[in-house]
Parts: structure tokens; C-alpha cells; sequence
């Protein structure tokens, strides 16, 4: 069992019911968080400051200026270096608490990689902005037996709910129909910081109790609430299981079990920019690469990707083999650019 570092956690250890237990018990747990935005960089900072075990951090993209206003890991700096946010947002945790292992991995969470990327987790953090990974999250939850605590956020508007496989209905009983979206995303309708700092810190919340073992006040309620109207309400969920839901019922994987056949590619919904994934795990050469591009134009390397300046658009290839393309929403320009830049 590891020492507690008393000192460092006395006003938690004096809180928990169970003093020492409950920081022995968090000490041991691994959290993945999966991504490292504004809602990420908020759970990662309570769970890292309050002496988690073991932290993943797993986001795919870089620090821009827009982030700031809400980001609370990031500065300045970050966006001049371009630096990715799971890295950024690791160096940071690193130095508020040096007894954490923050593992950051610069990866999009996909169906090929997320069981790998979670394994061995106590919990999953939802830190996503779409739909879409949720229902991923939701299937690796109750297919390893997981628990997952879903966020949303958006304008002033924000809602949580706990997921634990066998005990509460899974999102797919809450959420039954996979819905794009109405197209009001931060993007479009804008985010404010309080928002989202209020929402992830009930997430946070609730995330110690299920860590430090705890359980009794685990919420069986969706939380909604929007802090600039300042409507609050909560809505019990526990009647809410569907006995035909395909995932905790029929444990049928959809989300999971799609097959990546070819190339993944996919917008980045309101930054400008196209990710493509290759269907396979690869690890592209970068030395190789920046050879070859120094011929086309302006190329950085950094220890985790290539970055070219091309035709008014930004490549970067990360270690990975997965390229993100900004200056383009255009899958077929990001498509041709691909073929050209990485070839095949
Ligand atoms: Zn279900």
C-alpha cells in the first residue's frame, strides 16, 4: 500500500468519512480521462491535486488561443508552442503534484484504440464534446465493467449523469437514439467558463466518491442546470432502464464492434481542420517525413509530430501516422492533400 503523504492531503483526509482509508483507496485508482479540454483540464486538476493514483489524459488536439477563456491548464505560452493539449496539460499536473502518474496520450479516442487506452481503469471521465464518443464510452464501459460519468456542456447550459454497469441504466437507456446534434455546439452558440467549471467539478465530485470508495452519496440523478438563468433540476434515473437496450442488455457493442475499414476521416466540427486516422496501428517515421517535406515548404519537428505550412494549410503528422489538416473542413481537399503529403 503506498505511504500518504499527510501533510500534502490533511484538509481532504480530515473530510472523508474514512480519513486515511478513503486516501489510500484513492492512491491506488486509475482514472482515464478521455479528452483534455474544458472540461478534461478541470477533472484532471481536482484528481491529480487530490492524490488519484494513476491519470490518463487522452486528447487528440493541440492548444489554440479560443481555449484560454476556459481551458484552465493552458496558457500563452502552450498556444506559441503549439504544444499538443495532453502534454501541456500533463507538464502542468506534473508540478502541481509530482506523486500522480499523468500519463498523456496524443490520440483520438476511436473504436480501434479505446479499450487499450482505458484498460486496467477504475473509471472513465467523460471530457468529449461529441455525441458519438459518448456511446463509444458508454459501450467499453459496460462491456469491461467500468463506470463513466458523463458531461455536457454548451452556452450556459450544462448536465451530468454516473454510469455503472449493473447498478444504473447505461446512456444508451438515457440517450436511446444517437442524435448529431441541433446544432448548437460551443462552436456555434459559444460557451461560458462558469459553466463548464461548475458541471466538471460535480463530475469531479462524484468521481472521488466511486475512487476513495465511498458510495453512499453517488448520485442516481441526471443533474441540469444553466448558471446564468439559474434553473437547477435534477431527474431520477434509475426507472429509466430499458430492458431491450442493446448495449447493458443485450450487450451488443455498435459502437465498438464498427469495424474501421478504411481511413477514418473526420471534420473538426467549427475549427477549420480535418483529422484523418489510418485503420491501422502504425508509427509514421518523422525524420523521413521531414526530409521529404522540406522540399514543399515550412517544417517543424517537435518530439511528438511534423508540422508543414503547404498551401495555406497546416499539417501535422503525429507519431501515430494520424494527420490533422487545418485550414480546410473539406474531406475531399484533406483526402487529396493526404494521398500527396503521406501518400497511398
Ligand atoms: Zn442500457
Amino acid at each position: 500500500m503506498s505511504e500518504i503523504n499527510l501533510n500534502k492531503y490533511s484538509r481532504q483526509v480530515l473530510f472523508w468519512p474514512q480519513g486515511e482509508k478513503n486516501q489510500h483507496n484513492l492512491q491506488e485508482k486509475t482514472v482515464s480521462i478521455i479528452g483534455a479540454g474544458a472540461l478534461g483540464t478541470v477533472l484532471a486538476n481536482h484528481l491529480v491535486r487530490a492524490g488519484t493514483g494513476e491519470v490518463r489524459l487522452i486528447d487528440r488536439d493541440f492548444v489554440e488561443e479560443s481555449n484560454l477563456q476556459r481551458q484552465m491548464l493552458f496558457d500563452e505560452q502552450d498556444v506559441r508552442d503549439k504544444l499538443p493539449k495532453a502534454i501541456a496539460a500533463a507538464d502542468k499536473l506534473t508540478r502541481i503534484n509530482s506523486e500522480v502518474a499523468v500519463v498523456p496520450f496524443i490520440e483520438d479516442a476511436n473504436a480501434s484504440n479505446i479499450e487499450e487506452l482505458t484498460a486496467g481503469s477504475h473509471l472513465i471521465l467523460d471530457g468529449t464534446d461529441n455525441m458519438e464518443t459518448r456511446f463509444l464510452i458508454n459501450d467499453v464501459s459496460v462491456k469491461n465493467n467500468i463506470p463513466w460519468i458523463y458531461a455536457g456542456v454548451v452556452h450556459s447550459r450544462a448536465m451530468t449523469a454516473t454510469v455503472i454497469p449493473g447498478v444504473t441504466p447505461c446512456f444508451r437507456c438515457l440517450f436511446p437514439v444517437f442524435e448529431a446534434g441541433h446544432g448548437e455546439t460551443c462552436d456555434t452558440v459559444g460557451v461560458l467558463s462558469t459553466a463548464v467549471h461548475i458541471i466538471a467539478s460535480y463530475q469531479a465530485t462524484e468521481a472521488l466518491k466511486l475512487l476513495a470508495e465511498e458510495s453512499d452519496y453517488v448520485r442516481s440523478e441526471m443533474i441540469q442546470l444553466d448558471v446564468w438563468k439559474n434553473d437547477y433540476s435534477t431527474f431520477p434515473f434509475q426507472y429509466s432502464l430499458n430492458p431491450d437496450c442493446p448495449c447493458c442488455q443485450k450487450k451488443t457493442f455498435e459502437y465498438l464492434d464498427k469495424k474501421i475499414s478504411d481511413k477514418l476521416i473526420s471534420s473538426l466540427c467549427g475549427r477549420n481542420a480535418v483529422q484523418i486516422t489510418p485503420n491501422y496501428t502504425s508509427s509514421a517515421d518523422l525524420p523521413a517525413f521531414e526530409k521529404k517535406w522540406s522540399r514543399l515548404g515550412k517544417v517543424q519537428r517537435t518530439p511528438y509530430l511534423l508540422r508543414l505550412n503547404y498551401n495555406d494549410k497546416e499539417i501535422s503528422l503525429f507519431k501515430t501516422g494520424r494527420v490533422l489538416i487545418n485550414g480546410t473542413d473539406d474531406a475531399d481537399t484533406a483526402k487529396r492533400l493526404y494521398s500527396i503529403l503521406i501518400g497511398n
